[in-house]
């Protein structure tokens, strides 16, 4: 696997630093956010390690397909998935990814602000 070495999001993946994991796979990782935004709030990750979204090619289109599908059942786990939630993804500076391992916010159990932050 190619991890990049500090990462904290490769070290909860591979079981080296605290999380709470709500679900895990052979290529997908998801758990709660320290610092939550909303009731429900997961961090999903693949555990390959890559930077943002930027970084996606063709060659990770089952991996991504798969999270979404992971998403969508860590919603009904969650008891979302019926009023709705968002799945957000924050790439770069400007889109102010602060943890540079791609992942996607799971944000629901509230109706959530009108706005972007
Ligand atoms: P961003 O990179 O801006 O999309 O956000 C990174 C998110 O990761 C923030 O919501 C943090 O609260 C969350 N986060 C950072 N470190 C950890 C951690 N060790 N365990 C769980 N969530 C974390
Ligand atoms: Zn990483």
């Amino acid at each position: 696997m190619n991890h990049r070495a500090g990462c904290i999001f490769c070290k909860i993946a591979d079981g080296k630093a605290p999380s709470e994991i709500v679900y895990q796979d052979d290529t997908i990782v998801a758990f709660r956010d320290i610092n939550p935004g909303a009731p429900v709030h997961v961090i999903i990750i693949p555990r390959i390690h890559i930077s943002s979204l930027t970084e996606v090619t063709t060659k990770h289109r089952e991996l991504m397909g798969h999270l979404i599908e992971v998403a969508n059942e860590i919603a009904k786990a969650e008891g979302i998935a019926e009023r709705g939630y968002r799945l957000i993804a924050n790439c770069g500076q400007d889109g102010r990814q602060v943890v540079p391992h791609i992942h996607f916010h799971l944000l629901g159990g509230q109706q959530l602000p009108n706005k972007l932050d």
